[in-house]
């Protein structure tokens, strides 16, 4: 039975679909089935993994539709990396989802039915706490919160932990938070390096050893619709997406 993690913070331009799409090319790399399923309707992670935003079927249609999940996953370019694609159309999603009595719960039942195949699904939210970064997070086992290491980092952070707490108690016992991660951090300034410090002060226990640090080739691999590790396997920002794999699996 594979883990479900969901990648989530109300922030945008935080790291979220980053980091969904490179960690789990890591984690494929490694030798795992992987799933990723872009449930944010501006689709980044699709794009970043090569798949046309236009040329699939999307998510909305598993949500709204009840399609099975297994009919809109398609592989991509690596090995042992799925997805399932985001649209356009998810944005009506979340208009029509909070329509639906008992909706918060489609996306884990859409899982349920292949959660073997997948030893590692990761979730990319949108910026929001709406319906459906809701629905992600009741399917999820475990939550990654990526933090970028900038000013107003903590912002918010308090809020997204007490939403969470309520999902747990409301919808998802078995949610638990896998760990907060620096991300776009720049080791010369100063206030990256005070940020992570009140971070870790804050949460210990929660925030990640592995940190992302600011990489001009992270920034970049989207634009050839690949993760960082098939673009520039050397950089600094792919070895410390393979330590950030490392970090997770040991975590369990
Ligand atoms: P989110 O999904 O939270 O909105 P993204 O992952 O899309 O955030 O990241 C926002 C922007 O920052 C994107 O253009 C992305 O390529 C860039 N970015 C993310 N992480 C890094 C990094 N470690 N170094 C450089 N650029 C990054
Ligand atoms: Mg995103």
């Amino acid at each position: 039975m594979g883990t479900v993690y969901a990648i989530a913070n109300q922030k945008g331009g935080v790291g979220k679909t980053t980091t969904a799409v490179n960690l789990a090319a890591c984690v494929a790399e490694a030798g795992y089935e992987t799933l990723v399923v872009d449930v944010d309707p501006q689709a980044n992670a699709t794009l970043g993994l090569g798949i046309g935003k236009q040329s699939s079927r999307s998510v909305y249609e598993v949500l709204v539709g009840g399609t099975p999940l297994a009919e809109v996953i398609r592989l991509t370019e690596i090995p042992r990396l799925s997805i399932a694609p985001a649209g356009p159309d998810l944005a009506a999603a979340a208009v029509e989802l909070p329509r639906i009595a008992g909706s918060e719960t489609r996306l884990r039942e859409a899982l349920s039915g292949i959660r073997e195949r997948f030893a590692f699904t990761l979730l990319d939210c949108p910026p929001s706490l709406g319906p459906l970064t809701v629905n992600a997070l009741v399917a999820a086992d475990r939550v990654i919160v990526p933090v970028q290491a900038e000013y107003f980092a903590l912002e918010g952070l308090a809020g997204l932990l007490d939403t969470l707490s309520l999902i747990q108690k409301e919808l998802n016992p078995r949610l638990t938070v896998a760990g907060m991660l620096l991300t776009m951090h720049d080791g010369r300034t100063r206030l990256a390096q005070e940020v992570e410090r009140d971070v870790r002060r804050h949460f210990p226990e929660l925030v990640f050893d592995t940190v992302i640090p600011r990489n001009v080739r992270i920034g970049e691999a989207p634009s050839f619709g690949k993760p960082v590790i098939h673009h520039d396997r050397y950089c600094a920002g792919a070895d410390a997406y393979f330590e950030l794999a490392r970090e997770v699996a040991a975590r369990g």
